[in-house]
């Protein structure tokens, strides 16, 4: 991203700290604009008092501040909520708040719709609209700690769009999150998620950052994977596991496996047993999600004991498994469900 073209959200403080010199501030005043952009999650210039009345204008004229609009909110029994927001330039994303027992959660989106076309997903029915900045990604974060009153723990890149598609603006964002001027969140508390795009995935293990790298894989063969993810056919499975290696090899961070659960598909006690059989060796766990039904998609959700006697094949083949917890049905509770509802 040009510099010329970026919402001083996304700027990193050394490049806010040269603009700012270079239109006459002294260097501390990228500290106070900073820690308001970051720490204090500023959504006007007004709010900066420590900055002078003259300064907040001309900021305010020169770079309006990146916020976002609640267009919908809905929160379930168990209080996640999920907000749909309107982006500066009129377009929506959808953003998932979870509270647990070790703190607080949010799924942010990295793009405008996906392109990559899985089967299950309603995100990816109206295709890719546009990536979107760090500072988009960073006001989801902030909207909802804003709303919520609560500190935000811990960040799932999960939402709307293939994050590794926007790898670039991803990285700003996780540099941004882990900055001790700003949120200072550990990179440990950071998971991306990505469908499996290999060359991405080998690019990101050269960085050897401590975040946390999940697959979509959603099936144990390059047949059946093929049928719910069309990215397969770019970068089949062997490829996959292949890059999985070399990932560990370089940050010796466990790598997740998401496993989204479909009636008929890719449940049955062979799947789970040619699933514990590719994942072998590899230092991972697998998290089994039971499918959202979405319209469009036609596919139903495996029923609860036949996850349960999944989750139990897997185990006794010495892999470790979680469950997703749910989220609720009754808050549109597929990704890209309320965009498209509202729609
Ligand atoms: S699951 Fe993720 S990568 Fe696949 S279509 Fe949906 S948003 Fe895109």
């Amino acid at each position: 991203m040009e510099e010329r073209h970026m919402d001083l959200r996304s700027m990193s403080y050394e490049e806010l700290q040269e603009k700012l010199v270079r239109e006459g501030e002294k260097p501390y005043r990228a500290g106070q604009l900073f820690s308001w952009l970051h720490k204090e999650h500023a959504a006007s210039y007004e709010e900066m008092t420590n900055l002078s009345a003259a300064l907040c204008e001309r900021l305010a004229k020169n770079y309006p501040l990146c916020t976002l609009k609640t267009l919908a909110m809905q929160e379930a029994k168990d209080k996640t909520r999920k907000y749909l927001f309107r982006l500066p330039d009129g377009e929506t994303v959808e953003s998932v708040y979870m509270r647990y027992r070790f703190g607080v959660s949010v799924c942010v989106s990295s793009e405008v719709g996906c392109r990559m076309g899985c089967k299950f997903c309603a995100s990816t029915i109206d295709g890719l609209t546009r990536k979107l900045s760090p500072a988009e990604m960073l006001e989801q974060v902030y909207a909802i700690t804003r709303d919520t009153k609560e500190k935000v723990s811990h960040v799932v890149v999960m939402g709307m769009g293939e994050p590794l598609e926007n790898l670039e603006n991803v990285l700003r964002f996780i540099a941004l999150l882990t900055d001790e001027r700003g949120l200072n969140l550990s990179a440990r508390n950071i998971t991306v998620s990505t469908c499996g795009l290999v060359p991405e995935i080998l690019a990101l293990a050269e960085k050897k950052l401590q975040i946390n790298l999940a697959i979509s894989l959603h099936a144990p063969t390059q047949e059946q994977r093929e049928q719910l993810m069309p990215v397969a056919k770019r970068y089949p499975l062997d490829m996959l596991m292949a890059a999985c290696r070399d990932y560990y090899e370089a940050t010796h961070r466990q790598l997740t496996f998401e496993y989204a659960l479909v009636k008929g598909d890719n449940d049955s006690k062979e799947d789970a047993l040619r699933l514990a059989a590719l994942l072998g060796e590899l230092n991972c766990m697998v998290n089994l999600i039971p499918v959202n039904p979405v319209k469009e998609c036609g596919l139903s959700p495996t029923d609860k004991t036949d996850v349960l006697n999944f989750k139990k094949l897997l185990e006794k083949n010495r892999i470790h498994v979680t469950i997703r917890r749910e989220m609720g049905r009754e808050i549109d509770g597929a990704c890209g469900q309320l965009r498209r509802r509202k729609a």
